[in-house]
């Protein structure tokens, strides 16, 4: 299993529309964050987790041609707005994407691609052919076993991903007790870091740092970071075994 950062930022990515901070002018390339996407690669399975703004970027950036599902962690605009991208894959897959979420993300997906499920709208290029999958426990894509992640973004109840030895918890503030079970014997995690600061519906880096030490994965990668986090500088404090990932990092995992 191959698994790329696609997009490691917060929603604003970074860096930031105008500001002038020293993350935001950095020259080092592990600082420029697009809005978050990971790709997960295996011998019969190519999935995307999410589709955010600048999939159209990051599809190119990686030449990615195949995409046989998307994982959808919420309906936040960060994770749900590269949904009209969907169509050059439709064309290349030659069928409706299958979409897989929670009810409320699928809810969210309806209402703001409204025009995309009305049967008013005139048919031809302009739309995504989607097929929502309502996520109701675990399921298999190919030969990629999907265990959602119960977790909770502040007070919206949202999904993380496990596969494998692997898990992306991007967007959350704390794991439910029922969800720790769901995280036992690890190789990677990949877990929300968003800025120093507290914030209600993230982990703080601090937060992000105590809850990866209690899961115990032998590596963990943080993720969804705003420009609160120069990438060396940061990534020099933490403990051994934990790092912030950057757009374009890629793992092999068995
Ligand atoms: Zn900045
Ligand atoms: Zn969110
Ligand atoms: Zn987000």
């Amino acid at each position: 299993m191959r698994i790329t950062f696609l997009g490691t930022g917060t929603s604003h990515g970074v860096p930031m529309i105008g500001c002038g901070c020293g993350t935001c002018t950095s020259s080092d390339p592990r600082d420029t964050r697009l809005r978050p996407s990971i790709y997960v690669e295996t011998p019969a399975a190519c999935v995307l987790v999410d589709a955010g703004p600048d999939l159209r970027a990051q599809a190119l950036r990686h030449r990615i041609a195949r995409v046989d599902a998307i994982l959808f962690t919420h309906g936040h605009a960060d994770h749900i707005l590269g949904m009209d991208d969907v169509r050059r894959f439709n064309a290349l897959m030659s069928g409706a994407m299958p979409c897989y979420g929670d009810a409320a993300t699928l809810d969210d997906i309806r209402r703001m691609f409204s025009y995309v499920f009305d049967p008013a709208t005139p048919k031809g290029g302009g739309l995504p052919q989607l097929d929502l999958r309502q996520i109701a426990g675990g399921f298999t894509i190919g030969d990629l076993d999907v265990v959602p992640i119960p977790l909770d973004h502040g007070k919206r109840p949202i999904l993380g991903f496990r596969f494998g030895a692997f898990a992306y918890l991007t967007d959350c503030s704390r794991i439910p007790d029922s969800s720790w079970g769901l995280l036992e014997g690890l190789d990677v995690l990949v877990l929300d870091a968003l800025r120093i600061r507290p914030h209600p519906t993230h982990f703080s880096l601090d937060e992000a740092v105590e809850t990866a030490a209690r899961i115990g994965a032998p590596r963990t990668f943080f993720t969804h970071m705003c420009h609160d986090l120069l990438h060396a500088a940061t990534d020099a404090r933490l403990p051994p075994g934990m790092a912030l990932a950057y757009d374009g990092l890629a793992l092999e995992l068995p």
